[in-house]
């Protein structure tokens, strides 16, 4: 295994960070720890980068116990949400930094730095400073640099937030060949849930200190554990149980599986149309419930059915697929 957390807690006076938390992530695997804000993602990645320590539970990277041990034993590599690239040093003096360190010869460090140029695609920014490069190069720079002492795991939290979309999105693609040419074991923590599905092997998803689901994108979206998890991963509606012939507990629904029919039938459920809204690829119904509460169908963009229908015009829904918990 290259990373296994195990029953960690982490506290802050009397509040619980990290809650009897237990994760096991792969070796040459990488994982995303999805969560909203301050629900404990980074403060687990500390403690697995040695940068805080667990009140309890023991942590272990590639089969040996790294609790209490030092940031330098563990040989972790880390990348945060902040560029904190050395300002007066060059791409390649701001790489080969840890290398210097460890006493590495200057031959050396400038064959290793060429190479790491090359993975992250710097060849000719090698002898720019950091105030040259743009916000989604200098993230590579840092990535080349945590990279550089070849670490035994890759902690990046939130490496790409402070980026714009367009760039974020770029760097997501190439972050995942990155790890599958070096196959480092890799963590990321992030808010996006796009960006978990889009780099990730498996997901983490964290609320409130506690993994409510691990999984592949598929598990975690098709068959989500906990109405949290179905919530965060994608939009959804609920259909009060007495509103649905599924007895007993409300139906969590997707809006692209609820259905739009024109007239009642079998078990549809009434509802009043408010509004369509056209998004380009597809159309999104806004629809009233007769209990008054609102929801949103998702329709493919050539919906023809849908021709001639007014706001304010009686239809009926149907639920294709939900979840119930
Ligand atoms: P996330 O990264 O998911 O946004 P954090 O791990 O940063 O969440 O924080 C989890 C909780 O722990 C939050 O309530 C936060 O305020 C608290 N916390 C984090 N670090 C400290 C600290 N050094 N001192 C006190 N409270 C902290
Ligand atoms: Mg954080």
């Amino acid at each position: 295994m290259g990373i296994r957390v195990s029953g960690v807690t982490k506290r802050f006076g009397s509040a619980t960070a990290v809650d009897n938390l237990s994760l096991d992530v792969e070796t040459n695997s990488l994982v995303a720890l999805l969560g909203p804000s301050g629900c404990g993602k980074s403060t687990l990645l500390r403690m697995i980068a040695g940068l805080d320590n667990p009140d309890e539970g023991r942590i272990w990277i590639n089969g040996e116990e790294a609790t209490g041990r030092s940031v330098q034993d563990r040989q972790v590599g880390f990348v945060f949400q902040h560029f904190a690239l050395f300002k007066h040093r060059t791409v390649r003096d701001n790489i080969g930094f840890g290398l210097e360190l460890r006493g590495w010869k200057k031959d050396a460090i400038r064959r290793r730095v060429d190479e790491l140029l090359n993975l992250v695609q710097l060849q000719d920014y090698g002898s720019r400073f950091p105030s040259q490069l743009s916000g989604g190069q200098r993230q590579r720079v840092s990535l080349a640099r945590a990279l550089a002492v070849q670490p035994r795991v890759l902690l990046l939290d939130e490496p790409f937030s402070a980026l714009d979309a367009k760039v974020r999105k770029e760097l997501r693609g190439w972050l995942r060949n990155l790890q599958e040419e070096t196959k480092v074991t890799t963590v990321i923590v992030t808010h996006d849930q796009e960006e978990a599905f889009e780099v990730a092997d498996k997901i983490a998803v964290i609320n409130k200190g506690r993994i409510e689901q691990i999984g592949t994108a598929s598990e975690i979206y098709d068959h989500p554990a906990t109405p949290f998890v179905m919530n965060f991963v994608g939009e959804v509606n609920v259909l009060p149980s007495e509103l649905h012939s599924h007895s007993g507990a409300d139906l969590f629904v997707r809006p692209h599986d609820i259905e739009l029919l024109r007239d009642a039938n079998g078990d549809s459920v009434p509802a009043v149309l408010r509004r369509v809204t056209h998004l380009g690829k597809e159309l999104v119904a806004e629809l009233q419930l007769e209990n008054g509460q609102k929801l949103n169908a998702q329709l493919p963009r050539d919906r023809r059915d849908l021709d001639g229908l007014q706001n304010g015009d009686r239809v009926h829904i149907r639920p294709r697929a939900g979840h119930q918990f």
